[in-house]
């Protein structure tokens, strides 16, 4: 193994203690306490535990952290009158809807409902379009974590060959309009793409956001790329009945390949998280018209 591996686990650390060192400078400056509003409905596990990692995270950076949790029957209706109510708070400066909703909620009503100075997972039309635009707004939270990765391996990304694999709005696309922001050359593949291993073996880094067990393969990439895996699946273990994560590249052999590589689990995944803490503070700062430090 030749690579460096990219500890995110430590990132989202040091990020984390950045935000607390925020959230104070703006308590002492403008006497605002950041507040995020996480919104679960139904009981799927999975989300259950996002929520919990949340909620104590946003805890221990300062912020007050404001829990509704709603029965999987809340219809559409109830569901946008708790984001009026959230959105006139003004104790909330970040609002999370927890995807995925139950059927009988349009997801892309309830995003779009939310007050786009307090959508801090990014996904209003309003931010999406500032960040196509290059202006300033509220970014995905995935997305600027694999950004804020890989500038931390590469220092300025300025005319970099960049492949982004997916074209998610919660992930392809818009970290392929960040990675443009910081001038890289981008191309964004997809499952029509040909020759997908031939476009990969041009990058200089590779950000895979897929969703298929370790389909990046090693002599895919071009010697010495630095590769972002934001791919995160549940495939049989070696043990009989356990599962374990696996990302979307196949881990043992690109690290012999790559400069730089981000492990799964403890790459991108601890990050996000840390990001949403970032996006908080951010909104907060925004609102209060104080100038964010994050
Ligand atoms: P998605 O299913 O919405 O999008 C997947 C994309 O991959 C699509 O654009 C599709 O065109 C492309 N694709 C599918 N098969 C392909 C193939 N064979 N070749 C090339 N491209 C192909 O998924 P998503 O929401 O963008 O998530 C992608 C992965 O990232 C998932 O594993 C998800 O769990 C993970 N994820 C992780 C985090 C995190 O915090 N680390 C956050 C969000 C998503």
């Amino acid at each position: 193994m030749s690579a460096r591996i990219i500890d995110g686990t430590a990132f989202a650390a040091t990020l984390r203690g950045r935000v607390r060192n925020g959230v104070e400078a703006l308590v002492r400056s403008h006497g605002v306490v950041p507040g995020l509003a996480v919104v679960l409905v139904g009981a799927d596990p999975a989300s259950q535990v996002y929520v919990k990692n949340k909620a104590g995270r946003t805890v221990e950076a300062g912020m007050r952290s404001f829990e509704h949790r709603l029965q999987d029957t809340t219809t559409e209706a109830e569901l946008m009158t708790l984001i009026a109510s959230l959105n006139a708070d003004p104790a909330v400066h970040g609002i999370l809807v927890q995807l995925p909703l139950p059927k009988q909620i349009r997801e892309n009503a309830v995003l779009t409902a939310v007050d786009p100075a307090k959508d801090v997972d990014g996904f209003h039309p309003i931010n999406a379009g500032l960040l196509a635009t290059g202006k300033p707004g509220l970014v995905p939270c995935t997305p600027l974590a694999c950004v804020m990765l890989a500038k931390d391996v590469l220092g300025s990304l300025e005319g970099l060959d960049a492949i982004v694999i997916g074209r998610s709005n919660i992930v392809g696309k818009p970290v392929a309009q960040l990675l443009l922001a910081e001038s890289c050359t981008v191309t964004i593949a997809h499952s029509k793409t040909r020759d997908l291993a031939a476009v990969c073996a041009r990058a200089d880094l590779v950000i895979a956001a897929v969703g298929r067990p370790e389909i990046v393969k090693a002599d895919w990439l071009k010697p010495g790329a630095t590769v972002i895996d934001v791919g995160i699946n549940r495939v049989a273990g070696a043990e009989l009945g356990k599962m374990k994560l696996v990302g979307d590249v196949d881990f043992k052999a690109c690290a012999d390949k790559a400069g730089a590589i981000t492990p799964v689990p403890g790459g991108v995944g601890p990050m996000t998280i840390a990001c949403l803490l970032v996006n908080t503070l951010r909104a907060a700062c925004a609102i209060a018209g104080a100038t964010a430090t994050v």
